[in-house]
């Protein structure tokens, strides 16, 4: 008998087990029984081969129609060539052998039924697989077996491997069926409640299923699993997390918060009113908030963050906001700064009564200055203090930490937020974590799932709107000289443009240390998983797999000049343009007489810092810059954005990058310039930024058309491979449901002593994180 856990080995012997881990990565019974079928043939239903796609790896059911085998002409040996079909298309078989094939003859004999599985290609324009390996059904040599391996009417087909055909992971499988034993994870009640199977069953109806309803409820059971197990981790964090003390710091009135309130120059929204009481009065309790605030780009999420900071040193705490960028920890701390005026002039000359200090920390200042911020930070007279990474040393110490502030976390992990949160002392800070762009809900819930939700939808009133454009530059090149032109126009007006660049360009190598490439780090590791979109044209809606040459975009290329997603059609063309060429070039040409600036991260961060203030103040017209100015960015008076080549970023990256410019009151324009193909999937991907502002819809286009797991990025470690059946966007409902069940679960036995089997599945599902994690860094 065998449970989950168990080594394959000890179940199907070394021999067996070696290929399976070799080649797919599976060691144990549950990883196996874990690798579903891709689809199902039915005995009787030949694949139709006309749906085969060159270069594919492939398993068919087919019938052996003629075979023929001639001596090779140049050489001593043999051809043999083997014709099958589906009755109406034909697919050629063929093996090359040094001697006679006379036994392979016999073996394949026109009108047996077999499987059949190799690479596709085309020769003299006929489809053929070159040395398949296969598997005869129902008669021949092999009868028996055959017989015995396929006695179901429907035939499971693996994702497999060169080195491992489909059927031999199906008899892998069933061995490992036959001496399971396992007790169910997911409660009796539950699974009543919501009419699942049990797991013993699911995982034997989708390896060897009686009917196609059979699949069906059995992929639904298992998809429940995936869901609930994620779900009931996520409710032991959030249970965990209100076990923690915290220093309550409720609003006080007359204070910094009030002063700060009375000097903004607009109204809050509706959106913003509610997170920040939510937030306001989270903060006043005696346990940690753990709260995310998601909202539309330029949905005005700073000024929650800044409201709940100053509740917080209202409340005599001080309060951290860690920003990814240099770019942005500046521009934090230069908005900050001036829109609490007074307020934050402690100690100076025309500081407020209750005044308090903002710090700057950043890997790039000085000693003194440094110095000087961990000195203000450690005392205490900092209220405020806002960084990059720099914050997360250990030097870094505060007299009274009470809130963390995250801003778009989807660059950091868990483990920075936790080092952030270390540095409290005894008790744990309040915790709010924003992110840069929308993202569905259930991705939220599962990705974010440790953490209450706010979610900003709507834009501050009066924000005029953005106009989006495609500029087919390989089509209408002349359209090309006449963005310049709108670009001369703005800068005429007194406003200014951004010109992005998916590379930095010039002499050097375009190292780690581009800014730009940080999302490279993140969001796109780029390693292969499982759930790719590959599909063979049969998949009926079965586990989907990439297979190992689906060519998919994402693969993570060499490119770490910025933009996250190589698209599918990136291979083979040229080089995006760079900053630092295409800066010359205008300078010298289309826009000469403007004032150019670049900005990107191999600059020295001060000088960074010096573009980024020279283009605040309005001293350059047209800032020439990399994806640094993806995140945050916050300049009112730029209202045009030139896009190069923006074929090669992500649907919500291109989002974010167009919510730099229309956030005064004149309206933005952003121009998408690319050569990509009219029709082409590339081509739509654009038209679809620029016909929506929508940030929710693109990011679930994001997510449709992407690998999740490239979107969900680092946050989610581990997470990506424990979810192969369920899909967040369309399982939303089931997500809501096992979400629910979870949470009461675990707060009537936080610890599962009533559930062994969960308990000991969820041990193993933080293994399995924590070893990714550990992977990664
Ligand atoms: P994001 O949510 O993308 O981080 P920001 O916090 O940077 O957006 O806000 C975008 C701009 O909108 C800022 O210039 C900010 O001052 C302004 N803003 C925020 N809230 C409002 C409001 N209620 N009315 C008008 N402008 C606002
Ligand atoms: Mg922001």
């Amino acid at each position: 008998m065998a449970i989950l856990e168990d080594p394959l080995r000890l179940v199907i012997g070394d021999k067996a087990a070696k290929p399976l881990d070799r080649a797919l990565g599976l060691r144990t019974v549950g990883d196996l029984l874990r690798h579903y079928p891709r689809r199902y043939e039915t005995r009787g239903e030949l694949t139709d081969l006309a749906s085969l796609r060159d270069g594919e790896y492939v398993t068919v059911l087919a019938r052996v129609a003629k075979v023929t085998s001639r001596p090779m002409r140049n050489r001593r040996g043999s051809i043999f060539e083997a014709t099958v079909t589906d009755g109406r298309g034909e697919l050629a078989l063929t093996f090359f052998s040094r001697g006679r094939q006379d036994w392979r003859e016999r073996q394949l004999a026109p009108g047996l039924h077999g499987l059949f599985s190799g690479q596709v290609s085309t020769f003299r324009g006929k489809r053929q697989l070159a040395h398949p390996d296969y598997e005869l059904l129902g008669e021949g040599e092999d009868a028996a077996h055959a017989a015995a391996e396929y006695a179901a009417e429907m035939i499971p087909v693996y994702p497999a491997a060169r080195e491992i055909t489909s059927w031999r992971i199906a008899a892998s499988v069933r061995i490992a069926l036959d001496v399971l034993d396992i007790e169910d994870p997911i409660p009796r009640p539950i699974r009543e409640r919501h009419g699942l199977c049990g797991l013993a069953d699911a995982l034997r109806g989708i390896h060897r299923p009686i009917d196609r309803a059979d699949v069906r409820r059995s992929r639904e059971r298992l998809k429940w699993d995936e869901a609930f197990l994620l779900q009931t981790v996520l409710a032991q964090r959030r249970l965990a997390a209100t076990a923690y003390s915290a220093t309550p710091r409720p609003r006080v009135p007359d204070g910094l918060l009030d002063a700060y309130d009375a000097r903004l120059p607009f109204e809050l929204t509706v959106g913003q009113q509610l997170a920040g009481a939510q937030i306001g009065d989270e903060l006043a309790l005696d346990h940690p908030m753990h709260r995310l605030l998601q909202g539309e780009v330029g949905s005005g999420k700073t000024v929650i963050a800044v409201r709940a900071m100053l509740q917080v040193v209202d409340g005599g705490g001080q309060a951290v906001l860690l920003a990814p960028t240099e770019v942005l920890a500046q521009q934090h701390y230069r908005s900050i700064t001036e829109q609490l005026g007074p307020l934050a002039q402690a100690g100076q000359l025309g500081g407020a009564e209750h005044a308090t200090r903002v710090a700057l920390l950043t890997g790039s200042l000085g000693a003194a200055a440094r110095r000087r911020a961990l000195l203000e930070a450690a005392s205490g007279e900092a209220g405020i203090v806002i960084g990059t990474h720099a914050l997360l040393e250990e030097q870094v110490q505060f007299a009274e930490l009470g809130l963390v502030v995250i801003d778009e976390q989807h660059r950091f992990g868990v483990e920075q937020r936790d080092a952030l949160r270390d540095k409290a002392g005894d008790g744990r800070p309040h915790l709010l974590v924003m992110t840069a762009t929308p993202i569905p809900r259930t991705v939220a819930m599962t990705v974010f799932g440790d953490l209450e939700i706010s979610t900003l939808t709507e834009l501050p009133a009066g924000r005029a709107p953005i106009f989006t454009h495609v500029v087919p530059a390989a089509e209408k090149p002349h359209y090309l000289e006449r963005v310049w032109e709108r670009l001369r126009e703005e800068a005429a007006q007194g406003r200014q443009s951004y010109v992005v660049c998916a590379r930095i360009g010039g002499d050097g190598p375009e190292g780690p240390g581009d800014d730009s490439a940080v999302r490279e780090g993140g969001a796109a590791s780029g390693a292969r998983d499982d759930r790719g979109r590959g599909d063979d044209g049969q998949d009926d809606g079965g586990p989907d797999d990439g297979g190992p040459d689906d060519g998919g975009p994402d693969d993570g290329g060499p490119d770490d000049g910025g933009p996250d997603d190589g698209g599918p059609d990136a291979e083979g063309t040229r080089p995006p343009l760079a900053v630092l060429d295409l800066a010359a070039e205008l300078e010298r040409g289309p826009l000469a007489g403007l004032r150019l600036t670049v900005l990107h991260g191999r600059l020295p961060p001060d000088e960074k810092d010096r573009a980024m203030l020279a283009f605040a103040e309005g001293s350059v017209d047209v800032l020439v810059t990399t994806t640094v100015v993806e995140v945050g960015v916050d300049v009112p008076n730029a209202t045009a954005m030139v896009i190069m080549d923006a074929d090669r970023f992500g649907v919500s990256q291109l989002h974010q990058l167009r919510g730099r410019v229309g956030r005064g009151s004149h309206e933005g324009l952003c121009l998408l310039v690319t050569e990509a193909e009219a029709g082409g999937k590339s081509r739509q991907r654009l038209d679809a930024v620029a016909g929506t502002l929508d940030g929710f819809k693109l990011s679930r286009l994001d997510l449709e058309q992407r690998r999740e797991g490239d979107v969900l990025g680092a946050a989610q470690a581990g997470r990506r491979s424990s979810l192969k059946l369920l899909t967040l966007l369309k399982d939303e409902e089931l997500i809501g449901r096992a979400r629910r069940e979870a949470t009461e679960l675990v707060s009537a036995d936080p610890a599962l002593a009533g559930q062994p089997a969960l308990a000991s599945a969820v041990r193993v599902l933080l293994a399995q994180e924590r070893a990714e994690f550990l992977e990664k860094a």
